[in-house]
């Protein structure tokens, strides 16, 4: 084949995509082709007559088959951004959605009414993944938090480890494996915040998610049981122990579940305040709990 433009080149992968029903073929197309040539968008731009070589070509189309067959474009870059952030994500954790940094926002926000800027808090993200969320809170939290991030999965415990390392704020966090608050009431450990972003899909929910969540992203990040609310019932057995007297407890939610998680964090009689948090689609999805 003789060699082609990056304008072209945009034109061909796209098109490809569109024909294997991706949607959002172009802005897919384009990050495909910066990703194989380490350009940023101002270069992409700048640069649409640049002639590639051959080997651009096929790392281009060799990112562009993969997900035209179905993988996630974050798997295939390794990475994904989360609240302005950089992060490592692979096959063993969720892809950090946007709607979750509207729970990390609110937690923040929410601590500064509740503590001083220099409070040493200690922090808790139960099933870490990524890490998105501790990592995150470490980054823009107070200066003396420490943070603790939990995962049954010893892969997901590597992968935000890194990502941590990434961020500048190992020194700020510990990694702990094991299910749920199990580890954290073994070892009597007691903390001012507490996030969660479980897996909340309902079992019979769980394949009729789009292919390239349900046959790419970890089931185990997923399924949340026959009713989807598995993992809140286990931890909310625990609270009363993990919870300080003042303490802040955020935790993301699938839909139709916020009003019936917001009933049962009320029903433990541990808060002042619970409340609801809505997504950019208006749908409830963090409950959020205040105790002082
Ligand atoms: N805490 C991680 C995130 O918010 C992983 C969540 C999960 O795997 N259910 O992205």
């Amino acid at each position: 084949m003789s060699a082609i433009t990056v304008r072209e080149a945009l034109q061909k992968a796209s098109r490809f995509l569109r024909e294997n029903n991706i949607e959002d073929a172009t802005f897919l197309a384009e990050y495909a082709i910066r990703h194989a040539l380490g350009w940023d968008r101002t270069c992409f731009i700048s640069r649409m007559s640049h002639l590639l070589t051959a080997e651009e070509w096929d790392a281009i189309e060799a990112i562009i088959r993969r997900r035209a067959a179905g993988e996630p474009m974050q798997y295939i870059v390794g990475s994904q951004e989360f609240y302005g952030l950089e992060f490592k994500v692979n096959p063993s954790v969720l892809i950090p959605r946007p709607e979750t940094e509207l729970l990390v926002e609110e937690i923040v926000k929410r601590a500064r009414e509740l503590w001083s800027e220099d409070a040493k808090l200690s922090v808790v993200d139960i099933g870490t993944g990524s890490g998105a969320i501790a990592v995150t809170l470490a980054v823009i939290g107070g200066r003396s938090w420490k943070v603790t991030a939990t995962d049954i999965a010893e892969e997901s415990l590597a992968t935000a480890c890194l990502n941590a390392e990434r961020h500048g704020v190992k020194h700020k966090l510990s990694f702990v494996q094991g299910d749920l608050l199990e580890p954290l009431l073994q070892q009597e450990h007691t903390v001012d915040i507490l996030a969660s972003n479980p897996p909340y899909i309902p079992s019979f929910d769980v394949a009729q998610l789009d292919m390239q969540v349900k046959d790419h992203e970890p089931l185990r990040a997923l399924d949340g049981g026959e009713d989807g609310l598995d993992f809140y019932r286990q931890m909310i057995q625990g609270l009363s122990c993990i919870l300080k007297e003042r303490a802040l407890l955020g935790w993301e939610v699938g839909i139709h579940q916020a009003e019936i998680v917001r009933g049962w964090l009320e029903d433990t009689g541990l808060f002042s305040e619970v409340y609801i948090v809505r997504d950019l689609a208006g749908i409830g999805r963090h409950v959020i709990a205040v105790r002082v």
